[in-house]
């Protein structure tokens, strides 16, 4: 359908909808909300007719409709806990991990390299070191995942984990404020404790959003059957499906992590909840350390789309620079990233169309 098309069809519906509104005995009905849940639930239209006390059945089905109830009776049946991740772990496996042993896979020295990092008291502590290479893709390559420890506790076993020492660790930016309490009622930071410990690299994450960090994590596996995907987890084949977390360190890759991306679903909405929220509202808040790790590392890092563009540019001068015409390949380069990011349009045109000027 067409942009046009589409809209045309959003102002009939809309027209449409008033038109419902004002003619529908659920719409109109006092136990509006129950006759919803109920409908959500599965309950038949001819109960539902007899319990609210309604003419007929027809306008049960005419509300659910209008009302978009169907697609969230299916939600509901489902069980909601749509799995993020799962399923594209398990397609695109061969081009999202990388097994090291295999492939053959080494990090140039000159990549940057980052991390991520999650506190947790009862909950494991985690960390993920990565690093990106010249064309943007990012490689999770370790990680440590250790629960029941206290920061002095930690630091033995954290540091050994390799580029730990080196690379900015990024981390919910809570941890930064002094909120823990001391023996000599004063408070102090997470990552004061961890300071004092002297693992003083750890630095508050940008973005923390939950929905964007998954959006985030999402977009770099986008259409793998065209492209490759702009973010890869190395783990040994041995490793690659553990049935249960194993805690400690390990420097040879991220089996945590891929048990962690999983298991990680939507919520499962009641038929309460789905009367009122968005089904893709929220994700479960468990088995989510790692995957924080990675959240803060890929919101810290550039989208995917703002990379190809770059890769793309630099494709196209190619032809250019291997002449030896540094500067038409420098001034093609600058084109080809502004027709690529912004379209033909200047930058400005396009922020104040934006604002609806
Ligand atoms: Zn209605």
């Amino acid at each position: 359908m067409t942009k046009r098309k589409a809209a045309l069809k959003g102002e009939a519906s809309a027209i449409s909808r008033g038109r419902h509104e004002y003619n529908c005995s659920v719409c109109s009905h006092t136990q509006r909300e129950q006759i919803e849940q109920d409908f959500i639930n599965w309950v038949s239209p001819a109960v539902i007719t007899k319990r609210y006390k309604m003419a007929n059945r027809a306008s049960v089905y005419r509300h659910a409709h209008a009302a978009g109830l169907f697609p969230k009776r299916i939600v509901f049946s489902a069980g909601g806990g749509e799995r993020l991740f799962a399923d594209i772990l398990r397609r695109y496996a061969h081009k999202i991990i990388i097994d090291p042993g295999r492939s053959g896979f080494q990090v140039s020295p000159h990549w940057y390299v980052l991390g991520g990092f999650d506190y947790g008291k009862a909950n494991p502590t985690a960390a993920l070191v990565a690093t990106v290479d010249d064309d943007g893709i990012i490689y999770i390559l370790r990680e440590y995942y250790q629960p029941g420890f206290s920061p002095k506790e930690h630091r033995p076993w954290i540091t050994q984990l390799q580029g730990f020492r080196t690379a900015t660790m990024f981390a919910d930016p809570s941890i930064f404020y002094a909120n823990q309490a001391q023996g000599d009622g004063t408070f102090k930071a997470i990552a004061t404790l961890f300071a004092e410990e002297g693992i003083d690299n750890l630095s508050p994450a940008p973005e923390n959003n939950e929905l964007l960090g998954m959006e985030r994590i999402l977009s770099h596996w986008m259409n793998l059957d065209q492209r490759e995907p702009t973010l890869k987890i190395v783990c040994p084949k041995a490793l690659q499906d553990i049935a249960k977390p194993t805690y400690g360190i390990v420097n040879g890759g991220c089996p945590n992590l891929l048990w962690e991306l999983r298991r990680a679903r939507r919520e499962e909405l009641t038929p309460t909840q789905l009367t009122r929220k968005n089904p893709t509202e929220k994700i479960v808040d468990k088995d989510n350390h790692l995957r924080d790790c990675l959240k803060y590392l890929v919101l810290t890092l550039p989208e995917p789309n703002r990379k190809s563009a770059r890769m793309l540019a630099a494709e196209a001068v190619r032809p250019l620079a291997e002449q030896g015409d540094l500067t038409s390949a420098l001034i093609r380069y600058q084109q080809k990233i502004q027709e690529l990011e912004y379209g033909s349009q200047p930058v400005t045109l396009r922020n104040h169309r934006r604002r609806g000027y």
